[in-house]
């Protein structure tokens, strides 16, 4: 049902959503903007400038807009491009939301009855123009440049002259000229390409941008190179010093690799972990109506207890085993996961077996202790209610409830968790599609509880390698529509150790507020779920691998096991530097630009100065001692 109102046709919306899509484009009707604007089935809105376009779009006149980006004969439309950059960098927060390929077929128009060999010169679009610069030259027509194709066409019917105008034909016939030649592209199979833009607040942007790749990139770096953005050369002005147009990228990535610190790199759309740290905005209405609660559009939740904070930017690792088995056996793994960064314990009292007669879990007995370990190593405990008649007793002694798989639909259970006074973890079903999950989300808050985290920890599918498919997707495509914390269980997902770091690594990295991971110290012995426990050295190598801080008492062969992590990947980025370094002097040479920037060295000693402000002395040494190196990677004679 969710899924319906997130997709839905915008003609298909409810009584206060805008009848009609309204899409703006730069040109007159008739223009290939035009057909851009249509492409979706909205209604097109012509305006006589892009500037024009991103007001409308800002003041919420329309609802998209349309801008050519690049064209299969000329590259980047900079026409379109620079007013985007500007418009990106005065705040408009912008994103992207498609993309629509135009085919493009210059007809040469002009007055009912005009020789072709009168024609003089021939008006359009600069854009359009440079795409028939050699045929219009091989014919001796003169290019002049207006503010639009179907512009042009109109221009010319209300002229005396023998002028000509370059346009779509259906422009030419809007305007009743003829069509001397159908088209004077330079090339065939001319097309150009154009990005519909919303504002970041009303997209509900899930379709994912493809790359576009444009020729004229030579000139810049090989920052695409390096990695695998889509770079669009701009020429940017002293005020707004936007030299690259980044789509579907992460600028901030890509920032960091720029060449100088007065190249801008702006990027258009979200990419995934950025993404991630933009749940909906405030004020505005939900984004699932249905849903008010869960999908409300306000600031990050951040569920809090004790040491324990996720959302919002604050990560959480919960660890600990599948069952409590034994007061023994709870106390050491939760020494092992408190010494590893863990920010809190896990243990399930009450298991949601296959098979009736496997281990159903040691019921309360073991909630004390588990509530015995957690005092112990001061995490709070997570730790799964069953049913509705548990949820008081387990309350009194665990921080956080734990909503099982199996019970994400258990509408009795999540109504009475909600009631109970403590946060909610919420597994999402291994059958439930991301809409049944804020859907149950939402039945824990309707009942008065608002700290609810959601966790991904995998669904169904026709895969048997694994025990389920952990779906990144489906949590990503959450993450736009609820303020709430996304986690993932790799464990349950996997069902088999040796993939748990990986798919741990995946989740973290495509920004997932926290993990869930089970640990036990002799998993072959466990009583549930052995095949995916980790062992406490393998989740303290996942725990450093993450760069939890853990902040607490590690012992120093922990921390000296970290050290060693840091220094391995100290080594790797030195190394990677290198090799960029390398590339970059090696694009500098091809394209005639001078490899040595004391602009550029003084903004790298800056980096580091602002990174180590109390160590210059230290910031000093490194660059100089990577400026050495970098030099003699390039080759560079002083
Ligand atoms: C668990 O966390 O131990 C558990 C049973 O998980 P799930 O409900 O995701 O299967
Ligand atoms: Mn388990």
């Amino acid at each position: 049902m969710l899924r319906e109102i997130a997709d839905r046709d915008p003609k298909e919306t409810d009584a206060d959503a805008p009848a009609e899509l309204k899409v703006g484009y730069q040109g007159e009707p008739g223009a290939f903007g035009e057909v851009a604007a249509a492409a979706h089935g909205g209604a097109p809105v012509p305006f006589a400038s892009f500037e024009k376009v991103l007001e409308a779009l800002g003041q919420g006149v329309i609802d998209e807009a349309v801008f050519p980006l690049e064209n299969a004969i000329v590259g980047g439309i900079t026409e379109a491009l620079e007013p985007l950059a500007a418009g990106v960098l005065r705040g408009l927060d912008l994103v992207a939301t498609g993309l629509t390929s135009v085919p493009v077929r210059l007809a040469l128009s002009a007055k009912q009855g005009t020789p072709i060999g009168d024609v003089k010169r021939a008006w359009s679009h600069p854009a359009a123009l440079r795409q028939c610069t050699q045929r219009l030259a091989a014919m001796g027509i003169e290019p002049v440049v207006c503010y639009d194709t179907a512009g042009a066409a109109k221009i010319i019917a209300a002229d005396a002259s023998t002028d000509a105008a370059i346009c779509s034909r259906h422009a030419a016939e809007m305007s009743g000229l003829d069509v001397l030649i159908e088209d004077v592209s330079d090339r065939d199979q001319n097309s150009t390409r154009f990005v519909h833009l919303r504002q970041a607040d009303h997209a509900r942007a899930r379709v994912p941008l493809a790359f576009l790749r444009t020729s004229s990139m030579t000139a810049t770096t090989r920052l695409d190179v390096l990695t695998g953005a889509t770079l669009l050369p701009l020429a940017g002005t002293p005020e707004h010093p936007v030299r690259m147009w980044v789509l579907g990228a992460d600028a901030a990535r890509l920032q960091a690799l720029a060449p100088a610190r007065d190249v801008q790199v702006v990027s258009l759309g979200q990419p995934a972990p950025h993404a991630s740290r933009l749940p909906p905005k405030e004020g505005t209405a939900p984004a699932v109506k249905s849903l008010p609660h869960a999908t409300a559009r306000k600031p990050a939740t951040v569920v809090e207890v004790g040491p324990f904070k996720v959302g919002g930017g604050h990560r959480a690792m919960i660890a600990g085993p599948c069952s409590v088995e034994s007061p023994e056996q709870v106390m050491r793994i939760a020494r092992e996961v408190a010494a590893c960064g863990a920010t809190a314990l896990r243990g399930g009292v009450f298991k949601p077996r296959t098979n009736p007669y496997a281990f159903q879990g040691h019921g309360y007995e073991a909630l004390e202790w588990l509530a015995a370990a957690s005092r112990e190593v001061k995490l709070p405990i997570v730790t799964e209610v069953m049913a509705v008649d548990q949820v008081q007793q387990v309350a009194q002694k665990a921080d956080v409830l734990q909503i099982g798989a199996r019970n994400m639909q258990n509408f009795d259970l999540l109504r009475a968790v909600g009631r109970a006074g403590r946060p909610v973890l919420l597994k999402r079903g291994a059958g439930a599609t991301t809409d049944e999950w804020l859907g149950a989300a939402e039945y824990v808050m309707a009942s008065g509880e608002s700290r609810v985290m959601l966790c991904e920890r995998g669904i169904r599918t026709f895969e048997p390698s694994t025990r389920n498919t952990l779906d990144l997707g489906g949590m990503l495509a959450v993450r736009p529509l609820t303020h709430l914390p996304l986690l993932a269980d790799p464990s349950h997902a996997a069902g088999r150790a040796d993939l748990v770091e990986g798919l741990a690594r995946a989740a973290w990295a495509s920004g997932a507020d926290g993990l869930i991971v089970e640990v036990h110290d002799d998993p072959a012995r466990a009583l549930c779920d052995s095949e995916q426990a980790l062992v406490p050295t393998r989740f303290a190598e996942l725990a450093r691998a993450l760069a939890l801080d853990p902040n607490a008492h590690l012992p120093l062969a922990q921390l000296r096991a970290w050290v060693d992590a840091i220094d391995h990947d100290l080594a790797e980025l030195v190394k990677r530097r290198l090799d960029v370094a390398r590339v970059i002097g090696d694009s500098k040479r091809q394209t005639g630009r001078a490899v040595l920037d004391p602009k550029r060295e003084a903004a790298v000693r800056r980096t580091y100065y602002e990174a180590l402000p109390t160590s210059k002395q230290l910031a000093d040494k490194l660059v100089d001692l990577l400026i050495e190196a970098a030099r003699a990677q390039q080759s560079i004679e002083e």
